[in-house]
């Protein structure tokens, strides 16, 4: 029998047989420009993992400090103690803060990620969870990125198991995904060498699994990492995911230039290339239930738009984004529940508010 399949006909057979992709697959599919036909099959798969509701949750955004001991070259939130930027949140600052945010009676997440400040012990961070836990009881805490808990058992002399025990006992229930960049020690040397290395990054992913705390991942793409990184990336996050199962979420994050340190040499991705990376991601992870469409980042019609493109969650209200804000991003620093609900059900899906362990709420 004589066959003609290009490639996209036989990643679309392996699609609608539910079979893993491959690395060539991953490959061809961003060699590709059939970005149409790419988000058809990245929905078929949303469709099939997780139905029609678009999960976003109602929260606020706690960056206890921009003082940063990584200085990370792809950053514009973290700088030097010294810098007139500088900021170092009080327990009083951020009591103050969050009881601000819990005037919107349908506040129920914290999203916790800060600086790794040069002097605040571990105990710190441990006290924070505890207030928070002791005077906003309705909060859910999803606290501290795979840098942060690296960065807290090189200040303790603790190991990551006890790092990650004793936030747990405070009140921590799930972690962000930040911090993974592209898991690769090349991009990260050169990067962010002061950091948690692609290794450090994954045990604490690993660990945190095991102690019952969902985590979720990201990746950082649009920077001086190859689409063959870019595919590795995901592979290793799907291999950890087949390890675990403890990843809740995926973000695709696009990096912005603006103010960085490599903002003058790196040009903002494309929204074609945003598109495509996100319905790759929808179609690699397979074993991973949510892909966020982070606002933020995307701004709000791309995040619509994305879901199109395999995405079923779009984050949150937020309530103050600062670190992507630091970056240039031109999106709101917030929005209301009915912006993000009006925004899904334009989409003709469902959205369904949830906590940070993703139990619903409602559904609209
Ligand atoms: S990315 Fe994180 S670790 Fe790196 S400089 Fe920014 S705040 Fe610090």
């Amino acid at each position: 029998m004589v066959t003609n399949l290009n490639t996209l006909d036989l990643i679309e057979a392996k699609v609608l047989k539910g079979e893993r992709l491959s690395k060539e697959d991953g490959l061809n599919l961003f060699a590709s420009n059939d970005l149409a036909r790419i988000g058809y099959l990245a929905d078929l798969v949303r469709k099939r993992i997780s139905g029609d509701y678009v999960y976003y949750n109602v929260n606020c955004h706690l960056n206890l400090t921009n003082m940063c001991t990584a200085l990370c070259d792809f950053c514009a939130f973290g700088c030097e103690e010294t810098d007139k930027r500088a900021y170092a949140m009080t327990m009083d600052d951020i009591r103050a803060k969050v009881k601000r945010a819990c005037l919107d009676p349908n506040m129920k997440n914290l999203h916790i990620v800060s600086g790794l400040h040069p002097h605040w012990p571990f105990s710190y961070y441990v006290d924070v969870i505890k207030m928070l836990k002791k005077e906003f009881p309705q909060l859910h805490l999803k606290g501290f990125t795979g840098v942060e808990i690296t960065h807290f058992a090189k200040i303790s002399g603790k190991s990551i198991r006890e790092v990650l025990q004793e936030l747990k006992d405070a009140g921590i229930e799930a972690m962000p995904g930040g911090g993974a960049e592209i898991l690769n020690d090349r991009i990260r040397n050169k990067l962010c060498p002061n950091k948690a290395t692609a290794s450090e990054w994954l045990e604490v992913s690993r660990v945190a699994h095991s102690l019952g705390i969902k985590t979720n991942a990201s990746m950082l793409y649009g920077h001086i990492e190859t689409i063959e990184e870019r595919v590795d990336h995901l592979i290793t996050l799907r291999n950890l995911q087949d390890e675990t199962g403890g990843i809740q979420t995926f973000i695709c994050f696009p990096f912005h230039p603006a103010n960085t340190k490599l903002g003058q040499s790196v040009q903002r991705t494309s929204v074609w290339d945003d598109l495509k990376t996100m319905a790759i991601c929808r179609l690699m992870l397979d074993n991973i239930h949510n892909i966020k469409a982070y606002w933020v980042m995307l701004t709000l019609p791309i995040a619509q738009l994305a879901l199109g493109f395999g995405a079923n969650d779009i984050d949150g209200t937020i309530s103050e984004e600062k670190i992507m804000h630091d970056a240039g991003a031109n999106s709101p620093k917030a929005l209301t529940r009915d912006n993000l609900i009006t925004l899904i059900k334009q989409t003709g899906r469902i959205p369904a508010e949830c906590d940070c362990n993703f139990n619903i709420i409602r559904t609209f």
